[in-house]
């Protein structure tokens, strides 16, 4: 079984990524309550964003994870809907603008492969969340996968900077196993490089 906290690739800067817009739909009630939940980067975006992070939701719906948001406890960029979802299959919701550093990773978290260890790892990033349950028993869809591996080319083709691709658990393992070892990673991973 895959171990979400080894979920990690690097990406080749070296190509000519994709600058194709993303199929996307802002979400109105997610991008208001971000203004609640999240901060400046200190830094032009093309500039800071070096690190994309991937998250399920541990819930079973879109307008729960956005609840999250409205309480101005967390915050992400984009939201991946579920099979059960009138979305699904047609495109991704945008909840936060890129331009600012949405809160989905712990101030404190750091890993050595990423961005040196630095910790406040949200300036620095971008952040995904996938409609999962991740109860075992909830497989992320063929289109979800492909959804994910949309977003990160889009931002590869974005952002200069962009080098790392990495789970949620392996920021914080101690608290989080997320997007979980249901997530087929090889498959991600392959998608988003071939
Ligand atoms: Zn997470």
């Amino acid at each position: 079984m895959a171990d979400p906290t080894t979920f990690q690739f690097n990406l080749p800067r070296d190509r000519d990524w994709p600058r194709a817009p993303l199929s996307e739909r802002t979400h109105d009630i997610a991008w208001a309550a971000s203004g609640g939940c999240a901060s400046l980067r200190g830094a032009p975006p093309a500039e800071a964003v070096r690190v994309m992070v991937i998250h399920a939701t541990a819930g079973s719906s879109t307008a729960g994870a956005v609840s999250v948001m409205k309480q101005g406890r967390a915050s992400f960029h984009w939201i991946v809907p579920c099979k059960d979802e009138k979305e699904h299959g047609a495109y991704v919701w945008a909840t936060c603008a890129e331009r600012l550093a949405a809160w989905h990773v712990r101030r404190s978290c750091a890993h050595p492969d990423i961005c040196a260890g630095a910790t406040n790892l949200n300036r620095l990033s971008l952040g995904i969340e996938i409609v999962n349950r991740q109860d075992g028993s909830d497989f992320f869809s063929p289109w979800q996968i492909e959804a994910t591996a949309e977003i990160v080319r889009y931002a590869a083709g974005k952002y200069p900077n962009l080098a790392h691709v990495v789970s949620h658990a392996r920021l914080d393992p101690d608290r989080r196993t997320d997007p979980g070892h249901n997530f087929p990673w090889t498959e991600f991973k392959a998608m988003v490089l071939d």
